[in-house]
């Protein structure tokens, strides 16, 4: 993964073609109302169906065709800010970078006599707010990309995973961090379901990798690592379990190390169910979810029971830290990360991340993203974290959530649902939440 950087993004389907933001960048850059200087260049799609807008804008790409074409070196990208600028002084109006582009993102101006393109405005587009539909959005970038970009990626590429899986997303963050002086265990689940533990004898993991049973991931875990520790070996030991491996029939392992403060870092890919072997139901699921275990027909209509609180739970064994995370909260994911690995030099660590299953939950794979962040925004996930020195505070206050249907509509699981099921999610969701709340003044225990 490289570098990220900012740019400007357009959804067509907000877009009317008013102008608006050609007239914006001609007056910013030319000082003129002539939207053919414009850099930002809005065509109508013709024999479209229903009129739609196309954009020919640059792109700031990462690998640029026009920089490679230009025989005068006139173009050149800047590292650090992204921009791809254009030199006058160099420039020979040859014309072949025109021909490069792709996305028709530097184009001759006629009235100049040369070439021109978009620079972002230094980081503040003229054309963006001009937009009066918004459908123009300055997207700059997550830091944290630009911070752990370089970081090694410890799985193969190519995993089998399905498509937009949100547990191969957390996998690839998560061992990038942790780095690899670890010993990784994962139980039956996803997670060696799409190859990490590997197949006729390879492995999808460039760190060891072993496959413990759904009933001893923790006992065995912790076995290996007082064995390192004892030929004077410090490896960081790491479980990525499933909520299933977790919460059901491996729960007791789970619970007996924590209880003994073994030193680890055990992580539970919560996609609330038994995903990569036909989608059961775990207790996990929260109620009403449709799974193959508790299907929806004439008879039932999803499942009946709540979904066990498991981080609350492991927050009563006093762990040396637990947290919850969400891959659409990135920069909070790598610091409870950091926190997690060193609780885990001195006790039992434990980190609860909701994982969007695409598959399982019912929903197509280009909105992973928005299902975790909406989770969140309903709060129907919190993100909190606890140690047994600061007590429980969330990391994320949502004070004016957005109602659940927000988050449950996103999903094919649900869509069954009776307004009867959905209040009683919604009643759940702020019932969980005060609870939280009292938990933040009451839970430090010194
Ligand atoms: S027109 Fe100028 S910037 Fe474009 S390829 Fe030719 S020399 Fe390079
Ligand atoms: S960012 Fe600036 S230069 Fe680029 S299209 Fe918008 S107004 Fe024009």
């Amino acid at each position: 993964m490289g570098r990220a950087y900012s740019t400007i993004a357009f959804d067509p389907a907000k877009c009317d073609g008013c102008g608006d933001c050609m007239t914006a960048c001609a007056q910013a850059k030319t000082g003129t109302d002539d939207i053919a200087r414009s850099r930002i260049q809005i065509y109508g799609r013709e024999g479209a169906p229903d009129k739609t807008f196309e954009l020919a804008l640059c792109r700031q790409c990462a690998d640029p065709k026009c920089v490679t074409v230009c025989p005068a070196g006139a173009l050149n990208k800047d590292g650090t800010t992204g921009v791809i600028g254009w030199d006058a002084s160099k420039c020979v109006d040859c014309l072949l970078c025109t021909v490069g582009c792709a996305y028709a993102g530097i184009a001759l101006d006629e009235t100049a006599g040369h070439v021109s393109k978009c620079d972002t405005c230094d980081g503040n587009p003229a054309c963006v707010p001009a937009c009066p539909h918004g459908a123009l959005k300055y997207v700059t970038t997550a830091n944290i990309y630009n911070e752990v970009g370089d970081w090694e990626d410890l799985f193969a590429p190519g995993l089998a995973g399905c498509q937009g899986c949100n547990t191969e997303l957390l996998m690839r963050h998560t061992l990038r961090r942790v780095g690899p002086d670890t010993v990784l265990a994962t139980p039956p689940g996803c997670v060696p379901g799409m190859g990490s533990v590997g197949f006729n004898g390879t492995t999808g993991t460039k760190v060891p990798v072993f496959h413990p049973l759904l009933t001893n991931t923790a006992a065995m875990l912790a076995g290996i690592k007082r064995q390192y520790k004892r030929v004077g070996r410090d490896v960081q030991a790491l479980a990525i379990a499933g909520d299933g491996g977790a919460s059901d029939v491996g729960f007791q392992s789970l619970s007996g190390a924590a209880e003994r403060g073994e030193q680890m870092l055990f992580m539970v890919v919560d996609n609330e169910g038994y995903m990569n072997t036909g989608m059961q139901r775990s207790s996990c699921t929260p109620y009403g979810a449709w799974t193959s275990t508790t299907p929806v027909g004439e008879a039932s209509h999803g499942k009946t029971q709540d979904a066990k609180n498991l981080p609350l739970i492991m927050v009563n064994h006093r762990c040396a830290y637990v947290a919850t995370a969400s891959t659409a909260y990135m920069e909070d994911l790598y610091d409870k990360l950091d926190k997690a690995i060193a609780a885990s030099k001195t006790g039992f660590a434990y980190l609860h991340v909701y994982s969007p299953c695409t598959t399982g939950w019912r929903f197509p794979s280009n909105l992973n993203m928005e299902v975790a962040r909406k989770a969140v925004e309903t709060n129907f996930v919190m993100l909190w974290e606890y140690t047994p020195q600061d007590g429980l505070h969330f990391t994320k206050s949502v004070d004016d959530p957005l109602p659940v249907t927000d988050y449950l509509k996103a999903m094919g699981r649900f869509r069954h649902l009776s307004p009867e099921q959905v209040e009683h999610i919604q009643k759940k969701v702020v019932e969980n939440q005060k609870f939280v709340e009292r938990m933040t003044e009451h839970a430090h225990v010194g």
